[in-house]
């Protein structure tokens, strides 16, 4: 009972086997992050550090899963914060901000003891939209803060610092984000095709009491279009439908009738945005 309150105490761990599908995108990071681990290969080498990694890709994929499980995977610090974390009325508050995580993710990372810290950023267009016409925005200076941590970061650093951050509009960020030595890695991270919405299926029933029975498979094939995120409220969906049952069990009708639900619930969002 100690161990289970001890492993209780301690934050949240999330590996790339609880994310399912997106082999490929799992596959590239995993490489990148390679980097950061072999780094006194690179540094021999001369191969500049590889200081920042922008996923990109519709919203609910699992971007922030996947930054997570880099953390995890390089056992490093996780830092994460929104694009819309830096938004404020006031300037120089952002740009404050942003000085603040990166202060953060190197003392977490002295006093847990970890050789390196990845800092998310969420919603990155948020802070690092395309300025056009020289447009000044108050948050400007956010960016440019942004820009000059991840100048300031060296082979040498210790703590070493990855910046990964995440948008569902690589079209619409500042080329200054782009260029070399900062956002110069970027990996796709689409919606799943069917095998990829099985495997996310498979895993959320991990948790919850699926009929034996139930055939995950056509559920996947129902579920076309599908993010992880709405996979994930299919489940949580079923397992009201059975409650209100007053079943145990989850079984096939209780899923089909959840994705009919969760497809519903999208469109009325977007009438009722549009
Ligand atoms: P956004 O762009 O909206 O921030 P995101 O791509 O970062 O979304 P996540 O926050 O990582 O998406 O995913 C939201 C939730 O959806 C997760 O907590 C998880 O429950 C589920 N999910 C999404 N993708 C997957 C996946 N590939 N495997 C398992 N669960 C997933």
């Amino acid at each position: 009972a100690q161990d289970r309150k001890r492993k209780k105490q301690k934050p949240e761990k999330f590996t790339f086997e609880q994310i399912g599908g997106q082999d490929n995108s799992k596959q590239e990071l995993r490489e990148a992050l390679d980097f950061l681990i072999k780094h006194e290969e690179i540094k021999k080498l001369g191969i500049r550090p590889l200081k920042g990694i922008l996923l990109t890709g519709p919203p609910g994929t699992g971007k922030t899963l996947m930054a997570k499980a880099a953390a995890h995977y390089t056992d490093s610090i996780f830092v994460a914060a929104s694009g819309s974390d830096f938004v404020e009325m006031y300037v120089g508050v952002g740009a404050g901000r942003i000085r603040d995580l990166f202060k953060d993710a190197r003392a977490r990372a002295a006093q847990e003891k970890k050789q390196s810290a990845i800092i998310f950023i969420d919603e990155i267009d948020v802070i690092g939209g395309k300025r056009e016409g020289g447009q000044q925005r108050e948050y400007d200076q956010t960016l440019n803060q942004l820009l000059t941590e991840m100048d300031g970061i060296y082979n040498n650093d210790e703590p070493r610092i990855l910046v990964i951050a995440a948008t569902n509009r690589k079209e619409m960020l500042d080329a200054a984000l782009l260029r070399p030595g900062r956002f110069d890695r970027h990996i796709q991270v689409d919606l799943p095709d069917k095998k990829g919405r099985k495997h996310i299926l498979e895993l959320h029933a991990k948790s919850r009491p699926v009929a034996e029975h139930a055939d995950l498979d056509r559920i996947a094939e129902e579920a076309y279009g599908f993010s992880g995120a709405q996979l994930e409220s299919v489940m949580n969906e079923a397992a009201i439908y059975a409650m209100r049952d007053k079943q145990a069990v989850i079984d096939q009708q209780h899923l089909s009738r959840a994705i009919d639900k969760v497809m519903l619930g999208e469109r009325t969002d977007r009438e009722t945005s549009a």
